[in-house]
C-alpha cells in the first residue's frame, strides 16, 4: 500500500510502498478514508535529530477517519464500522490511560511515540493499524473529511473550551486569538456549548471572514490598538477568557492586557512565546493560566456527537494523498483555509 513516510529529520516526507499491516491480538486495521494535515506535522518533519523520541521511519498522519477493515482475534469491534481515531496514544496502563485520558499519560516521557503518525505509523496511507479498540470512536454517517479533523483540530479546541466552561455563562466574553484549523472550530464550540460572546483576532482578513461564518460576534485584525478595541467591546471591563491558538509572546501579552480580574487564559498554540509570572505585577488579580493539550477519548465522542448534530462544521480543503507535498507547502505558507484533508487516491 502507499504511505507518506518520514525517513529523515528535517526533510520532507516521501511517498513509499509498504506492506499492508496484518492485525494481531487486539489490533484493528482501518482502511483510511481521510486524514487531516496539522501544523504539528510540520513541527515533526522539521524537528532536529534528537528533539523528539520517535524512531524513523514512520508514516505521518494523526487525524484519521476510516472504516474497520480487519481485526486481530481478540479485537471486540465490527468490521465495516466507520470510526475516527483517538490520536494520542499513551502507555495504556496508567490511571490516565485507563480513563481515556492518554493525552495526559503519566508515562508520556518514557514512550518512543505519542500516537498514530507521531512515532507510530499514522493515517497518511491506505490503511492504518490501531493497537486497541479504545483508540476508536464511531462516526456512523459523518463524512470522513468532517470526522478526521475532529480528532485533533476539533478535540483540542473542545478540550480547551471544556476547561473554561465553568467561567463562560451568559453575559461573558471570550476572545479567540488565531482563527485557523483549530480556532474556527473553537468559535463554533463556544457558541454551541457556552453562553459566551465570541470575539476573534487574527492577522489575516480571510481568517476574520471565517470567524464570522463560524459565529463570532466581532472580529478584528492585530494592530497597535487591538487591546483597546477588544476592551471597548466589554464596556472597558475586560474579557472573561482568552483562547490563544498562536502562543507567541505578542499574543500572550495581548491576552494578559485584555483579561478582567479572575480572567482565564488557555494557551493552545505552541508558538514558543513567554509570559513572566510575578506577584504583585501586571497580571490581573485572580488570573488563571492553563496549557491544555489535545483531549480525552470521552471528549472526542462528545465532539463527534456535536458534529453529527450539525452544531459544528469543519471548513476543509481536500487534496489527494498523492498531492500531499502541495498541501504541506500551502500549509507552511499559511494558504490553507480551515483544515487540509488528504484522501487516498
Ligand atoms: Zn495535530
Ligand atoms: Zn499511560
Amino acid at each position: 500500500m502507499r504511505a507518506l513516510r518520514l525517513t529523515a529529520w528535517g526533510e520532507p516526507p516521501a511517498p513509499a510502498e509498504v506492506e499492508r499491516p496484518v492485525p494481531r491480538g487486539g489490533e484493528i486495521l482501518v482502511r483510511v478514508e481521510a486524514t487531516g494535515l496539522c501544523h504539528s506535522d510540520l513541527h515533526v518533519m522539521g524537528a532536529v535529530p534528537g528533539a523528539l523520541p520517535y524512531r524513523l521511519p514512520f508514516t505521518l498522519g494523526h487525524e484519521v477517519a476510516g472504516r474497520i477493515a480487519a481485526l486481530g482475534p481478540d479485537a471486540d469491534v465490527r468490521v465495516g464500522d466507520r470510526v475516527v481515531l483517538y490520536g494520542p496514544w499513551g502507555c495504556g496502563a496508567c490511571d490516565r490511560c485507563a480513563a481515556g485520558r492518554d493525552n495526559y499519560c503519566d508515562r508520556r516521557d518514557t514512550l518512543t511515540w505519542h500516537g498514530a503518525g507521531l512515532g507510530r505509523d499514522g493515517g497518511m496511507a491506505e490503511y492504518v493499524l490501531v493497537p486497541s479498540a479504545r483508540h476508536l470512536v464511531p462516526i456512523d454517517g459523518l463524512s470522513a473529511d468532517q470526522a478526521a479533523p475532529l480528532s485533533d483540530a476539533g478535540l483540542t479546541s473542545y478540550h480547551a473550551v471544556a476547561g473554561l466552561r465553568h467561567a463562560l455563562g451568559e453575559d461573558t466574553t471570550t476572545v479567540v486569538i488565531g482563527v485557523g484549523g483549530l480556532g474556527h472550530l473553537a468559535v463554533q464550540i463556544l457558541r454551541a456549548t457556552t453562553g459566551s460572546r465570541v470575539l476573534a483576532v487574527d492577522v489575516r482578513e480571510d481568517a476574520l471572514a471565517l470567524a464570522e461564518r463560524s459565529g463570532a460576534d466581532f472580529g478584528t485584525l492585530v494592530r497597535a490598538d487591538t487591546a483597546r478595541v477588544l476592551r471597548a467591546r466589554t464596556g472597558g471591563a475586560g474579557v472573561d477568557a482568552v483562547l490563544d491558538f498562536v502562543g507567541t509572546t505578542q499574543t500572550l501579552e495581548l491576552a494578559v492586557g485584555i483579561l478582567r480580574p479572575g480572567g482565564e487564559l488557555a494557551v493552545v498554540g505552541s508558538g514558543g512565546g513567554r509570559l513572566t509570572v510575578y506577584k504583585p505585577g501586571v497580571l490581573p488579580p485572580g488570573f488563571r493560566l492553563s496549557l491544555p493539550f489535545w483531549g480525552t477519548r470521552p471528549e472526542l465522542a462528545e465532539v463527534v456527537a456535536l458534529a453529527g448534530s450539525g452544531a459544528i462544521h469543519v471548513e476543509t480543503e481536500r487534496f489527494p494523498l498523492s498531492a500531499a507535498p502541495e498541501a504541506i507547502d500551502r500549509l507552511r505558507r499559511g494558504r490553507v483555509r480551515g483544515r487540509a484533508v488528504l484522501v487516498p487516491d
